[in-house]
C-alpha cells in the first residue's frame, strides 16, 4: 500500500504495518509509544506467526524489544487488532486493556468459543430465519463459517473508561470512545502531538463495517452511536490520524462528512425502498441496498455482514421514527415498512 513497514511518526512514535494472512484488507498498522517506563503498543495485530514475526521486527526496528513492551492498548475486540494481544502479554508481562464495552464483548465469545457448537449453529439458523433468509443460505454459511479458524481471544487486565489518561508515563494519551465499529471501540488522543489513533473507527479509504452486534442489546443503535461518535471524533480536529489500516491522513472533519454523507444515502435508498415495495423482511432490504458488488456475487458470509448492517441501517431508521416494524404473531420474520408522514 506503498506504506514502509516501519516508519517514525514523531519523535518516539513509530508505525508497524503487520500482514493479516489471507485477508484482503492484508495488513494491521500497529502503533508504538516510547515512555518513560518503557514502549506501549497501540493493536497487535492478527494471531499468526507471521503476524507475530513482523511485529518482532518492527519493535526492533524502532529500537525496542518485544520483551519490553509495557502495555498493549487495544482499539478493539476484532481479531485483526486483539489477536496477538495476549501473545505480547505472555512475551513481556505486558499489560493488555480494553473499553469495557468489548472487554464484555471477548468474555462472551470466549464462552460461546468454549461450550458447545451447537448452540452457535442454532443461534445463525435462527438469526437467519428471523431476517426472512432463503432456507439454503444458512448451510452455506454455517460451512463457511466453520472453515474460518478463530483463536480463544486473551481476557484484558485492564478495562478503559471514555476520558481516561492512559497509563503511559510521560504522555497525556487519552481514550476516546467511539462506540459503533463495535459496542467498546476506542481511539486515542495525544493532543500534544496533535495526533489520534484511530483504529478502525475512521479509515482513509474504506467505510468501516457497522452491523447490528451479535450480543446487542434489543434496543442498541450501532449506527446512530458511530454517527455520533464520528462527528465527536471530528470536532478534535487532531493534525493527523494514525488509523489501524491503509495509510495516515490529515482533514479528519472533511473525511468524516464522507461517511456521514455516505450513511445518510443509504438511509435515503432504504427509505425509497420501502416507499416503493415495503413492507419488506430485513432479507428483502439487504437484497435491494447497494454493495461493493452486486448481491448474487456476495459469499453467504459476506451476506451475512451486508444483512448486518442493513440491520443497523434498520434500527437507526427505526428509532428516528422513519420506519414502521410489523411483528407478525407466528414465527414469520419481521416487515420494515417507511412511517407515514
Ligand atoms: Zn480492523
Amino acid at each position: 500500500m506503498g506504506t514502509a513497514a516501519v516508519e517514525q511518526v514523531r519523535p518516539g512514535v513509530w508505525s508497524i504495518s503487520v500482514p493479516i494472512p489471507n485477508n484482503p484488507l492484508g495488513s494491521t498498522l500497529v502503533y508504538l509509544l516510547d515512555s518513560a517506563a518503557g514502549p506501549v503498543l497501540i493493536d497487535a495485530g492478527w494471531h499468526a506467526p507471521e503476524t507475530l514475526a513482523a511485529l518482532e521486527a518492527g519493535v526492533a526496528a524502532a529500537g525496542a524489544d518485544l520483551t519490553d513492551i509495557r502495555g498493549v492498548l487495544v482499539t478493539h475486540h476484532h481479531p485483526d487488532h486483539h489477536g496477538l494481544a495476549g501473545e505480547v502479554r505472555e512475551r513481556s508481562g505486558a499489560w493488555v486493556a480494553l473499553h469495557r464495552e468489548d472487554a464484555e464483548v471477548v468474555r462472551s465469545h470466549r464462552r460461546s468459543l468454549t461450550s458447545q457448537r451447537d448452540d452457535s449453529r442454532s443461534r445463525t439458523i435462527e438469526a437467519l430465519h428471523a431476517a426472512g433468509a432463503p432456507p439454503e443460505e444458512a448451510e452455506a454459511l454455517l460451512a463457511q463459517h466453520e472453515a474460518l479458524e478463530i483463536a480463544l481471544p486473551a481476557l484484558p487486565d485492564r478495562t478503559l473508561e471514555d476520558g481516561q489518561r492512559t497509563d503511559v508515563p510521560g504522555r497525556d494519551l487519552r481514550v476516546v470512545w467511539t462506540p459503533g465499529h463495535s459496542p467498546g471501540h476506542a481511539c486515542f488522543h495525544l493532543p500534544s502531538e496533535g495526533l489520534l489513533f484511530a483504529g478502525d473507527h475512521a479509515l482513509p479509504g474504506i467505510t468501516p463495517h457497522v452491523g447490528l452486534y451479535e450480543f446487542a442489546a434489543p434496543d442498541a443503535d450501532p449506527l446512530g452511536d458511530f454517527l455520533a461518535s464520528l462527528r465527536r471524533v471530528a470536532a478534535l480536529d487532531p493534525a493527523e490520524v494514525l488509523p489501524a489500516h491503509q495509510r495516515r491522513f490529515t482533514d479528519l472533519p472533511g473525511r468524516v462528512q464522507v461517511l456521514l454523507d455516505h450513511h445518510e444515502e443509504r438511509f435515503t435508498e432504504v427509505l425509497r425502498v420501502l416507499a416503493e415495495i415495503g413492507p419488506l423482511t430485513l432479507w428483502e432490504v439487504a437484497e435491494r441496498m447497494t454493495w461493493n458488488r452486486p448481491w448474487a456475487e456476495l459469499a453467504p458470509l459476506m451476506r451475512r455482514i451486508a444483512v448486518s448492517e442493513a440491520a443497523a441501517h434498520l434500527r437507526h431508521l427505526e428509532r428516528s421514527g422513519r420506519i414502521v416494524t410489523t411483528l407478525p404473531a407466528s414465527r414469520e420474520p419481521a416487515r420494515y415498512g417507511a412511517a407515514v408522514a
